[in-house]
């Protein structure tokens, strides 16, 4: 039964992909595909179907989201050797070390020893730990996990829920910072209805009240455009619809009281040109058709978002009682917004094993894992406690700080230019005295906010206080006052017996 679907199945691998496989590279994927077959021949997931259906599902999930062929290949067999009958020798022998590598990694990956927040701490260390490797690793577990999630029906209610909270607190937040909106989207409304089901019920029910009409009025505004910028003589644009995801609507319903009428992007159009220039243009005359809301137009193309995202939003009275919003931005942007590192745009120059290492400047965030991670701090600890400060560090909302010389430091909201310090040197931190904050005299317990330009005074006989602990945030910072006034405490009691 499974032969004759088989060209069905893989034209939809390469039809899923954003852009045209060329030949040799579906012979590859062919090849894993028939040995993955082969590898599942006669098992069955929980659900009863074919295994084999879920590693091809998998392979989908990395197609669309525009990953290299070794990534789709390896995605196809990344079961075969944990529960098929495939061994990781007969791997290399076929497929090589490349390929090897990548399945060997996700099945690490699945392997997690324990339960409740040690769980997640564990699984978090792996996923940073393979992110630095080749983050490619990380996103077939991604995709891997997805399809789990969109059958987790038929998993026992207990495992349902823990599989879907880790997704949420784990998962999610990891393809949110590596900037895959579109995957974290979909990840989080997957799990949504096992961890918070009287919410996603809710949700459910508002959606149902408005999203017809929202569509509606929509669809009549994506016309108009289309008309409109042809006759502008704009070529080679794309318009498009889209709903907010369920889990980020309840996130922002949080927010508003519960109130759908508050929120004005439950639905918006999304305008895709080539360029920049061509941005502001279908700006001005999306205006001089619809009426902007004042004080909605958000211009992160000029000023990009956190994350790196960039996009023109505005908010418009659509003439028959509507609201709506509407994103413009150019093809390399959007590519950047929903694919994030897994963009073409981002890892066509170095498809392979792309090491975050070489990229320090943007992934301050691994490098300061990493570090942690090599002195063993990670491990020592509570895990509670450290679960904590690792959400903290990696996926709490950043804001970026620049240094007077325009380099950019990226720190957990909330960092005080003590965190800042450290994160530039820990010589800058042990002995900073003061700062100024956008050329403004400040102490060093300021809160900082975004973009934020801070310069660092040190002394050298100034040093770090035991105040200065409730004024950090970063785990790096702790650490080093920790350090500090430990080895003082050390002096202390040397001079003390001295005197005794
Ligand atoms: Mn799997």
């Amino acid at each position: 039964m499974l032969k004759d679907t088989t060209n069905v199945s893989i034209e939809e691998i390469f039809r899923l992909h954003e852009e045209p496989i060329n030949d040799k590279d579906k012979a590859l994927i062919k090849r894993a595909y028939d040995f993955a077959m082969q590898a599942h021949e006669g098992q069955t997931r929980a659900s009863g179907e074919p295994y084999f259906n879920h590693v091809v599902e998998t392979a989908k999930n990395l197609a669309r989201y525009g990953m290299d062929a070794e990534s789709i290949s390896a995605g196809l067999m990344h079961d075969t050797v944990e529960d098929g009958r495939a061994t990781p020798e007969e791997i290399v022998e076929n497929f090589g070390n490349d390929i090897a590598f990548l399945i060997e990694g996700v099945t690490k990956l699945g392997k997690v020893k324990y339960r409740g927040a040690e769980r997640h701490v564990e699984s978090l260390r792996k996923f940073l730990l393979a992110l630095t490797k080749d983050y490619r690793v990380l996103m077939i577990k991604l995709a891997d996990r997805l399809h789990n999630l969109q059958t987790l029906q038929y998993v026992r209610a207990e495992k349902r829920k823990r599989i879907a909270l880790e997704s949420l607190e784990v998962y999610a937040p990891l393809a949110h910072r590596l900037g895959i909106g579109k995957l974290k989207g979909e990840l989080e409304d997957a799990a949504f209805p096992y961890v918070y089901p009287k919410e996603y019920a809710q949700v459910v029910e508002i959606l149902k009240s408005k999203s017809a009409v929202t569509e509606g009025y929509l669809q009549k505004m994506q016309v108009r455009i289309d008309e409109a910028l042809k006759k502008e003589k704009i070529n080679n644009f794309r318009i498009s619809m889209r709903m907010k995801h369920k889990y980020s609507l309840w996130q922002k319903l949080k927010r508003y009281d519960m109130d759908i009428e508050k929120i004005y992007d439950l639905g918006a159009l999304r305008v895709v040109v080539p360029t920049i220039e061509d941005c502001y243009h279908v700006l001005g005359f999306i205006h001089s058709i619809w009426r902007p809301l004042p004080g909605r137009i958000k211009d992160f193309i000029a000023l990009p978002k956190l994350n790196g995202y960039q996009s023109i939003h505005t908010t418009v009275f659509t003439g028959d009682g509507g609201i709506t919003e509407i994103q413009i931005r150019t093809y390399e942007m959007h590519g950047r917004a929903e694919y994030g590192v897994a963009s073409h745009f981002s890892y066509k120059e170095n498809i392979k094993n792309t090491k975050f290492e070489d990229k320090p400047e943007k992934f301050v965030w691994i490098k300061q894992f990493h570090e942690l991670e090599k002195e063993n701090i990670i491990q020592k600890k509570n895990p509670e406690k450290i679960y904590k400060d690792m959400k903290q560090d990696f996926f709490s909302d950043r804001i970026f700080i620049f240094t007077p010389k325009g380099d950019v430091i990226d720190l957990p909201e909330d960092s005080s230019p003590i965190d800042f310090a450290y994160a530039i040197h820990s010589d800058v931190g042990d002995h900073a005295i003061a700062c100024t904050i956008n050329g403004k005299y400040s102490k060093l317990f300021t809160k900082l906010k975004n973009s934020d330009i801070v310069k660092i005074e040190t002394k050298k006989d100034s040093h770090p206080s035991s105040k200065w602990n409730d004024y950090t945030k970063t785990t790096l910072a702790k650490r080093h006052i920790r350090q500090y006034l430990d080895s003082q405490e050390g002096i202390f009691s040397s001079i003390l017996k001295r005197f005794k």
